[in-house]
């Protein structure tokens, strides 16, 4: 407050709100701290005149109107409707679920309601290693209801740096059993799917796709280009999918994430990207990968995008790594992206076609 000037700064888009104001107003809103119902609001500063309460119901409406006012005492009541457990579980995370539905970022009114969503959706992470063991952890930190893990692997001593499912326990473990573990401890309102194996093609992605609304692709064996293809042919076209390829040096390659119909497909990455290169240079580059030095915090870095967006595919909020590689530069800390656009011409995505294969 200043004079008679009520100041209201918005951290969203960083402007300053200003209204004069009268002591009424100035009484109402030093009350509206999320705690009281308009009822025990109106109880405190109406007494009983109606004049007053109409007085009330104007401050609540500008407010409201001008999106500084989202809650007023029921969110405890809102979050309920999850179930005690669940409600204090996520109690942080929906306050921000439910920031985002009163900002009108996403599709429907409710944090809880998007909540919901995550749980009853099934996520596929394939690779539990240095990307996808943080996909998989920020996946059941939110809540994701089913999360399916595929590796092959087991955890050595030099994965702990990095690898943020796995303790020094966890040696010569099978990587899918420890993460699951480890996943279920987490969060226990999930359920974890873990699958021992090695992925040799697309066929051996069937089934871990039943009933999957997206898949995170955090697999580099044999490599990455060649894991990327099988994904990108075995989620066609009814799986999104979002494809990390993991780090080199100083570069982290986000990827881009593909909803089929709707966004560039992974053959119009290919065609875009493989202009850039000749064919022995790429191939050189995924040699020297297997082998790339990391760090586990730059892990994190990639793999938490990742699973933020898989978060915001599940939830149905926008997602942001659509039509365009994006890939961030971890010296400068700089995200660099270049734009993938559909080509028309394209026999998987063009012209509205999804009846071809994007490999
Ligand atoms: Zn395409």
């Amino acid at each position: 407050m200043d004079g008679d000037e009520l100041l209201f700064l918005c951290t969203a888009d960083r402007t300053v709100k200003r209204f004069t104001a009268d002591d009424f107003v100035k009484r109402v809103v030093v009350l509206l701290d999320g705690r009281r119902t308009v009822d025990d609001i109106e109880r405190m500063v109406c007494d009983g005149d109606s004049e007053r309460r109409a007085d009330l119901r104007d401050v609540l409406t500008v407010l409201s109107e001008e999106r500084i006012l989202s809650k007023v005492g029921d969110v405890a009541e809102e979050f309920g409707r999850l179930g005690g457990e669940r409600a204090e579980f996520y109690d942080r995370q929906l306050r921000l679920l439910q920031d985002f539905c009163d900002e009108g970022l996403a599709d429907c009114a409710s944090g809880v309601q998007l909540q919901r969503r995550l749980d009853g959706s099934t996520a596929v992470v394939c690779g539990v290693g240095g990307l996808g063991g943080w996909v998989a952890l920020s996946l059941a930190n939110a809540g994701v209801g089913t999360i399916r893990i595929c590796d092959f692997d087991r955890v050595e001593p030099s994965n702990l740096t990095r690898q943020a499912l796995f303790t020094a326990g966890d040696t010569g473990r099978h990587k899918v059993d420890a993460a699951a573990a480890r996943l279920r401890a987490v969060n226990p309102f999930i359920t974890v799917e873990p699958v021992n194996r090695r992925i040799h093609g697309p066929g051996d992605l069937a089934d871990l796709l039943d009933g999957a609304d997206v898949l995170v692709n955090a697999a580099d064996q044999p490599s990455a280009n060649d894991v990327a293809g099988w994904v990108a042919e075995a989620c066609w076209p009814d799986v999104p999918h979002i494809m990390g390829t993991g780090y080199a040096y100083h570069i982290g390659v986000i990827g881009t994430t593909i909803l089929p119909g709707r966004s560039a497909c992974w053959a119009c990455v290919r065609a875009e990207t493989f202009a850039d290169h000749g064919r022995d240079r790429m191939e050189s580059l995924v040699g020297k990968r297997e082998k790339a030095g990391a760090v586990g915090a730059l892990c994190g870095l990639v793999g938490n995008i990742l699973a933020w967006e898989a978060v915001r595919v599940l939830t149905g909020l926008p997602p942001a790594l659509t039509g365009r590689w994006t890939e961030i530069d971890f010296w400068p800390l700089e995200l660099r992206s270049r734009p993938i656009p559909q080509r028309p011409d394209c026999p998987a995505c063009g012209a509205g076609s999804l009846t071809g294969t994007p490999g």
